[in-house]
């Protein structure tokens, strides 16, 4: 039987092991390792620090969703991998492997930058629940004492969405609430241009992102790097202070340390049109984790998005080509990633669409609309449930 091992329980890893188990069924005994049992909707994050969701509403134990489906899980950190002996070290385990996923995200390189930061440093943060709650407790004192908020990116951030929907969510429920004029937001980003991304814009995304921040007297910093950052003050590299109470500073990106040295300088994994590794052909790395060259070379280094919606074809594809591996078939044909966003806008949203991800492109657009808001708020519904269901092969 074959052994699979896959690192990681998000969006990549629990896809990868949902499909691995549908197509493999008692062929494949199929573990996933992951130091975190609870599987977080990150894209409702920014909504959690705005008061709109509770952690419970999009939060599901792995755990008993994996037991399920019969597959084993391993609640502990991976430590390190061995390509030459096909092993995963845990904190307390060795585990051996005919084909190992790896999916384990970015690493939150905080300590990149002085002072980033919210456990050593004075900024907030929201890419895991634990820091967005802790911003949600900020955003309330802004409410309750106003005072200039910062949002936006570092340098060598590749997720910029969650930024630029807090700073709409924000402006909407300061307007809400009548108390917009005592809050000056400013947009800090390390991308070259407004609604750059990491991926070169999607359509008209560099008019569409300066009009709507005209329109909401959103100020805006860009193709800027972060020197460090003091108790209320940002200091950036071309010598610029900016003032705040809340800095919600996404931070530098990096590979897990335990996979880290599987890839690039930074941690990130090479691979090939099916997601396998390019030299350890029995290891395969989806998500956030693999490597994607920048269209271009930014001012600022910034790096390129992998989208849950990415991250998703990522393990269906490593799922089949692992399938095809193990039964001697024809591999799956390789797959075009494309960036398909819906981003809340606070009493809007917008569809954000580039084919292929990188230009240039088939298709790219970024449209406004309500219809976005409900495709988005529908989307989270059904994600959860595709999840707790381990419906992978739904769309
Ligand atoms: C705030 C926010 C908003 C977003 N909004 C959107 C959106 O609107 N649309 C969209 O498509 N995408 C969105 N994304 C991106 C999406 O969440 C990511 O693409 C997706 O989470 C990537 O999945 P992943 O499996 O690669 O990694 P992650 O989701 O980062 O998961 C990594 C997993 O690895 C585990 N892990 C880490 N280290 C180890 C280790 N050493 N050993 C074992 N396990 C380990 C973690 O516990 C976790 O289970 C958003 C992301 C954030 C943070």
């Amino acid at each position: 039987m074959a052994k699979i091992a896959i690192l990681g329980s998000s969006f990549g890893g629990l896809t990868a092991a949902f499909e691995l188990k549908r197509l493999l069924g008692s062929q494949a005994e199929v573990t996933v390792i992951s130091d975190d049992n609870r599987f977080i909707f990150m894209p409702s994050l920014p909504w959690l620090i705005m008061g709109w969701r509770r952690p419970e509403d999009i939060t599901l134990n792995v755990s008993e969703i994996l037991k399920s489906k019969g597959i084993q899980f391993i609640h502990e950190a991976a430590i390190g991998v061995d390509p030459e002996t096909a092993k995963v070290k845990t904190t307390t385990k060795e585990f051996s492997y005919d084909h190992l996923v790896i999916s384990t995200g970015p690493f939150l390189s905080f300590d990149e930058i002085p002072g980033l930061g919210p456990d050593k440093g004075h900024t907030d943060c929201t890419f895991t629940l634990d820091h967005a709650v802790r911003t949600g407790q900020t955003w309330k004192k802004i409410l309750e004492d106003p005072g200039p908020v910062v949002v936006g990116s570092s340098q060598m951030v590749s997720c910029f969405g969650p930024s630029y929907e807090l700073a709409f969510e924000m402006d909407a429920e300061l307007r809400r609430r009548k108390m917009r004029h005592k809050v000056p937001i400013i947009y800090l980003t390390s991308e070259p241009y407004l609604g750059h991304m990491g991926v070169g814009g999607l359509g008209n995304s560099k008019r569409f992102f300066e009009d709507e921040f005209a329109d909401r007297d959103i100020k805006s910093v860009v193709s800027q790097a972060i020197e460090e950052v003091t108790p209320g003050e940002i200091k950036l590299k071309d010598g610029t202070k900016i003032p705040f109470k809340l800095a919600m500073i996404a931070p530098p990106f990096k590979g897990v340390p335990a996979v880290a040295p599987l890839g690039n300088p930074r941690g990130f994994i090479p691979v090939d049109k099916n997601f396998r590794h390019t030299k350890h052909k029995n290891i395969f790395a989806i998500g956030v984790t693999m490597a994607i060259a920048p269209p271009e070379q930014t001012p600022v280094p910034t790096g390129v998005p992998k989208t849950g919606f990415m991250t998703v074809k990522m393990a269906k594809t490593a799922a089949a080509t692992i399938y095809s591996d193990i039964k001697g078939t024809p591999p799956p044909p390789m797959t075009e990633l494309e960036v398909v966003c819906l981003m809340d806008m606070g009493n809007t949203a917008a569809l954000m669409k580039a084919s292929p991800v990188l230009p240039p492109r088939q298709s790219s657009f970024t449209k406004k609309g309500i219809w976005a808001k409900w495709m988005k708020v529908g989307f989270e519904k059904y994600f959860l449930y595709k999840m707790k269901n381990g419906l992978s092969n739904l769309p």
